[in-house]
């Protein structure tokens, strides 16, 4: 799903590695790949424009923090205003009525019978409600033999009336029937045309005044793209619906009706099918789909994470006292302390993309500051503000204090000892900040 879209959105955010701040220069490549990549995916062309131009007002707009990358920076950016664009929260269906009355509507093949089963199926399982489905395409046998049997498998009854051709009579009679034998929620499957057809508006409208439902779902085939996008707003027009419901998913569609759906007609996605089973059915979360477009939903959490824990003030204290090379171990204990207050190492480094697989069956030790840590606090005051004094005497009376070996001891001294040289290094030369990031 989205495999082309993923791919080329996370090319374009390539361009802005090792940029050190966004710039309304080099945001500008970024920006026009990223507007072509949704334009490839059958987005509609205003609905591009406006993306980009609200990312880069974002984009431009945010202080650039020393913890965070561009790069990434944007990624959370377009990930935010991904969610934004297909509702921002997720919006479940309304069933309060006694019966609640679902309608269904949209083109024939768009997924409406097979999706009034799998709803059926999950309000009966997940809710604990007891639904009825009625067959109100009457034009076609097969569609009412289709539910019947979809019906049968999940135990929901279906209400039919064999040789009534009136849509409307048989949705009133339906929801008497389920008033009087105790279901909680009807689903009205409707007749749906090839094409939108005057009839067939006319048709589903009259049932809508007819049974006044609780929620009218538009069920569309994400497959068909800007036409998606078209004939919901048809729909929208006639019948005013509460949701919509995009099916095949699974397929090989590009994502233009998912992005565009809802900035069209200003309806939430409420669910998408993702297969032909009864159990292929997801209630759509707008932030989780973007994570999945970006295909870098970890990193995104990373970089609320680095954003919460980066304290801006310490970052510059610590330039400093780099720059004066008066590092100490005492900068360097909460330097542990900051990476620790990320969460536990598995999680922090399982968030690396394309790490979390990686490191999925291994053991990470969550105390691997724990020896480092004890070390440092069998120092004394003035051992850990001029770590230059520690001698043989006093790395043998700090192993002995931390429960650890000399060597122990020994190769701490030594990497902290070419760390402050490599930072001063930096810090004297390029931006040491940026350095202090990629190690967090
Ligand atoms: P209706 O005419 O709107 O009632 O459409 P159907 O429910 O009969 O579905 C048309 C076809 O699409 C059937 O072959 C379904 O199995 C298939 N279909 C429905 N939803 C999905 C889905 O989410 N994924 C896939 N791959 N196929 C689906």
């Amino acid at each position: 799903m989205f495999e082309n879209l993923s791919d080329r959105l996370e090319r374009s955010f390539k361009m802005l590695k090792g940029e050190g701040k966004i710039t309304e220069i080099n945001v500008a490549e970024t920006l026009k790949d990223i507007r072509r990549a949704l334009l490839d995916a059958d987005v509609n062309f205003k609905i591009a424009k406006k993306f980009t131009d609200d990312v880069k007002e974002k984009a431009l707009g945010q202080e650039v923090l020393t913890a965070v990358k561009p790069g990434q920076l944007m990624v959370k950016i377009v990930k935010d205003e991904l969610a934004s664009l297909m509702g921002g929260t997720f919006a479940d269906i309304e069933l309060k009525g006694k019966p609640a009355v679902i309608l269904m509507s949209g083109l024939q093949g768009s997924g409406k019978t097979t999706f009034s089963g799998k709803l059926a199926n999950m309000l009966k399982k997940k809710k604990g409600r007891h639904p009825m489905l009625v067959a109100g395409d009457v034009y076609r046998p097969a569609a009412i033999e289709q539910l019947k049997v979809l019906g049968e498998q999940i135990g929901v009854p279906v209400y039919t009336e064999e040789g009534n051709m009136d849509p409307v009579k048989i949705a009133k009679a339906a929801i008497q029937e389920a008033k009087a034998k105790g279901y909680d929620v009807v689903i009205v499957d409707t007749a749906g045309r090839l094409a939108v057809d005057e009839q067939m508006m006319n048709e589903i409208a009259a049932i809508k005044s007819a049974i006044n439902p609780d929620e009218i779902l538009f069920v569309v085939d994400s497959m068909t793209g800007q036409d998606a996008v078209n004939t919901a707003k048809e729909f929208n027009d006639r019948l005013d619906f509460d949701g919509v419901v995009l099916t095949k998913l699974d397929g090989d569609t590009r994502g233009g009706a998912a992005l565009s759906i809802r900035a069209v007609v200003e309806k939430p996605i409420k669910f998408v099918g993702t297969g032909e089973k009864l159990e292929a059915l997801d209630v759509f979360h707008p932030d989780r789909m973007a994570d999945r477009i970006l295909g870098m939903g970890d990193i995104v959490s990373l970089v609320e994470k680095a954003q919460e824990q980066f304290d801006e003030e310490e970052a510059q204290r610590l330039q400093k006292k780099l720059a004066k090379n008066t590092f100490n171990f005492n900068d360097f204990l909460k330097q542990i302390a900051q990476i620790k207050k990320m969460g536990s190492l598995k999680d922090v480094v399982g968030m690396i993309p394309g790490m979390g697989k990686a490191i999925k069956n291994m053991d990470i030790d969550d105390d691997a500051f724990k020896h480092i840590e004890a070390i440092i606090y069998s120092m004394t005051a003035e051992e850990r503000e001029n770590p230059a004094i520690i001698n043989g005497g006093r790395r043998k009376r700090i192993a002995n204090g931390s429960g650890t070996d000399i060597q122990e001891v020994n190769r701490l001294l030594k990497q902290f000892d070419e760390t402050r040289k490599m930072m001063r290094m930096v810090s004297q030369g390029k931006n040491v900040q940026r350095m202090m990031a990629g190690m967090q």
